[in-house]
């Protein structure tokens, strides 16, 4: 048995016919966490959709209502790439119930893990790159309001820029330039840095934040085109691999630590900077990803911060391969909190 609980229901599946999304992979990822006995079927919870109430802790009510009654015009129904559907929004409407169960469960257990949302693309009046809903502001706006938690942090490692997160929080950044701390937070400009810059290439920007912390590592020349500003942004060049990405990752977590207590955690473990992935242009191993993974999880554990997982994307042109990603994600997980 798990020592923390996996958050899964069949109505995660999105159903979106034939897209690159592969949405078949959240029942895949059950069934092989089961098959490969790295979980028994009493780890898991089944989660209940969010309210609207929930939901419109983040989205604006004209939204929902074109969402709920299939009124969104053709123009916002090509934004999202997925086609609308009334069963389209009742699996968003789960996915953002799952990620609420996830973080009260990381609260309870220091850690916990949605198989499913994700959606960091979702703005709180439209939505775009296969989101509808962003569940993981969901999840933290809701525990906000319950007084479970005053801040939270998020650590977007999906190969594309988490543009729905940065916006749905930047109300409460106010603005600066460059990190506060020394070191790895003034590596676009500072000529003391050159050393450590030319070892690894790529480049964090930065802002303070409110009760939402938001870092982003992701590719720079990928969808989304306009990324609105994170608390912190590692821009990766193309085709960065495990080494340099695991040093970034190092880099921006302490750096964003160093700034910021979160009560929460909100780790986005996309699938896509795998180097076989087909929208994403890092060049990252599964065994990078694995350890990507740990890293996080041993960063929160060692400073008692709970975390929250969800998987968001994942493209590789083998699927068996993304189902492999997120399934070490678990076993990665396992890992660092049975030790
Ligand atoms: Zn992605």
């Amino acid at each position: 048995m798990l020592p923390f609980k996996l958050v899964y229901s069949d109505g995660y599946y999105l159903p979106i016919g034939d897209h690159v999304f592969p949405a078949e992979k959240y029942r895949r990822i059950h069934d092989r966490l089961l098959a490969d006995g790295i979980a028994e079927a009493n780890d898991f919870l089944e989660p209940e959709p969010a309210t609207d109430q929930d939901i419109l802790l983040v989205h604006k009510p004209d939204y929902v209502h074109k969402l709920k009654t299939g009124t969104l015009t053709p123009r916002e129904e090509m934004e999202m790439e997925v086609p609308y559907s009334r069963d389209l929004v009742e699996a968003f409407w789960l996915a953002a119930g799952g990620s609420i169960l996830a973080a009260r469960q990381a609260l309870a257990d220091g850690i916990g893990i949605s198989i499913g949302g994700g959606f960091h693309h979702a703005f709180p009046d439209h939505g775009e790159g296969f989101c509808v809903i962003h569940d993981v502001a969901v999840a933290i706006r809701r525990l906000q309001r319950d007084d479970k938690i005053r801040t939270a942090m998020t650590v977007d490692c999906d190969v594309h820029q988490g543009n729905g997160t940065a916006a749905i929080f930047a109300g409460t950044r106010t603005a600066s330039a460059l990190l506060p701390s020394a070191g790895a937070s003034t590596l676009d400009s500072a000529a003391q840095d050159a050393a450590l810059n030319s070892a690894l290439p790529g480049k964090m920007r930065g802002a303070h934040a409110g009760e939402v912390f938001t870092i982003s590592l992701h590719q720079h020349n990928n969808y989304p085109l306009w990324k609105p500003p994170s608390s912190i942004d590692v821009d990766l060049p193309d085709g960065i691999g495990d080494d340099d990405y695991l040093a970034w990752l190092d880099n921006s977590l302490s750096s964003g630590l160093r700034q910021f207590e979160p009560d929460l955690l909100c780790y986005i473990a996309g699938a896509d900077p795998y180097k076989e992935d087909q929208l994403g242009g890092l060049s990252l191993t599964v065994e990078g990803l694995k350890q990507r993974d740990e890293l996080v999880f041993r960063v929160a554990r060692a400073r008692n911060i709970p975390v929250m997982v969800t998987f968001a994307g994942g493209y590789a042109q083998n699927v068996e391969d993304t189902v492999t990603i997120h399934c070490n994600t678990v076993i990665a997980a396992k890992e660092v909190f049975d030790a």
